[in-house]
């Protein structure tokens, strides 16, 4: 590897760009493979169902709340925790969702997003010689902050079988031990999109407690689900006093921009978290917290209906891609929540997904992601996984049929 710029040799940069596979053997950053197939669906026109997120505009209630609030000269900083109705708000949501008490002064902190309540997490509770166990494939942000931290990264590898992607005991045991400070679940899961069972919860659950470490919980496709009900890892017996949970309105209200998310947890960890979070961001988003916190109480129900309806509309959609899927010759595992399905693409002649996606654009119109991006760069869940592909359907009811139709004649 060549030294970097004098002025760039220092710092955590390198640790990140090595975390995430994107230094290069000659020193020089590669930009991510999402970053990569959205240039390439924009040169092509190809169909992009690589980043997930919306094509819509957020729901009407939620975008004239926002407005209101902008009106209503909410533009200076918001206090450091978050809002109080915001705060107060997460609190009732999770006791009317899950029976979770928990009190809004001093259990739940609003980030920007849910990345900066796990950032702000890893960075306040982990360090150098502490572990932090994740699932792989992971969402790709945790690989950074661990690096970030200065810990070591485990993990407790997916793997595909009849039952979709399961974890199994022996890999939690060989993952979690003694020098492990925090056991990262996310559930329902980016990329796999399955919803862990309450026996897995229960099994990570019990080794983070064996091994009194704090869980992590990544829940932002809480009320993304279809069929199974997601289980907040808080709610597991004994579990409340050692979780920090994170969420977004991103994902639950349709709108990835506004970078809303919260954290909450025992009051002794939320500080710690919080003493991180202030001098990350301090605050963001403050009309737009207003905006959510109303939208969470959800007075006249509009929530809940627009919820239920993008879930019932979002399941369709999976239904098609994964016809779409099939009929071209892909292997997909249908997910049970979040809004990503993951295919194998090796029936097709790729075992490197990564070809598959430079290649997918030209030969179908659409752009996905390898599902290697997910993983450790290099590693054995990257290996296992090298031929599967993660495709978004959280596109119009059109684009997504169209996608479909365009997979489906790689069958022909
Ligand atoms: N966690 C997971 C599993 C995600 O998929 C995402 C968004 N893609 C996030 C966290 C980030 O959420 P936010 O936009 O609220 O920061």
């Amino acid at each position: 590897m060549t030294d970097p710029h004098p002025l760039a040799a220092h710092g955590h940069w390198q640790d990140v760009a090595r975390a995430t596979g994107l230094l290069g053997a000659d020193g020089t950053v590669a930009s991510t493979i999402f970053a990569e197939m959205s240039a390439l669906a924009e040169r092509t026109g190809a169909i992009n169902l690589g980043q997930g997120f919306p094509d819509a505009p957020g729901p009407a209630h939620l975008r004239a709340a926002a407005m209101a609030a902008v009106d209503a000269g909410h533009n200076q900083y918001p206090p450091g925790p978050g809002i109080p109705a915001l705060r107060a708000a997460v609190a009732a949501h999770q006791r009317r969702h899950y029976g979770l008490e928990v009190d809004p002064e001093t259990e739940v902190l609003v980030t920007a997003g849910a990345t900066e309540a796990l950032a702000a997490s890893v960075l306040a509770l982990a360090g150098p010689g502490d572990e932090v166990v994740t699932l792989e494939p992971f969402y790709d942000s945790y690989a950074a902050v661990i690096a970030l931290a200065g810990a070591t990264h485990r993990t407790v590898p997916l793997r595909p079988g009849p039952r979709g992607f399961r974890l199994d005991a022996a890999d939690v045991d060989a993952a979690v031990g003694p020098r492990t400070r925090l056991l990262l679940v996310n559930s329902p899961h980016n990329p796999t999109g399955i919803v862990l069972t309450p026996d897995e919860l229960g099994l990570l659950g019990r080794a983070a407690a064996a091994a009194d470490a704090v869980v992590l919980t990544d829940e932002v496709y809480e009320h993304l689900t279809y069929g199974p009900r997601h289980v907040p890892m808080a709610t597991l017996p004994g579990l409340a006093g050692r979780t920090l949970t994170v969420s977004s309105a991103g994902k639950t209200l349709a709108v990835t921009g506004w970078k809303v998310g919260w954290v909450h947890g025992p009051a002794a960890l939320v500080t710690a978290v919080r003493t991180v979070k202030q001098f990350l961001t301090y605050v963001a988003s403050g009309p737009f917290q207003h905006a959510v916190a109303a939208a969470l109480d959800d007075a006249d129900g509009a929530t809940a209906r627009y919820v239920a309806d993008q879930a019932a509309a979002l399941a369709g959609r999976r239904d098609v891609l994964l016809a779409g899927l099939r009929a071209g010759g892909f292997v997909p595992v249908a997910p049970e929540g979040t809004y990503f399905v993951v295919a194998d693409g090796a029936p097709l002649g790729y075992p490197d997904a990564v070809d598959l996606c430079r290649e997918l654009p030209g030969r179908a119109g659409v752009v996905a992601i390898p599902v290697s991006a997910f993983c450790t760069p290099g590693g054995a869940v990257a290996r296992a996984l090298a031929s599967w592909v993660r495709f978004t359907y959280v596109k119009s009811e059109p684009l997504v049929a169209e996608a479909a139709r365009r997979l489906a004649a790689l069958g022909d």
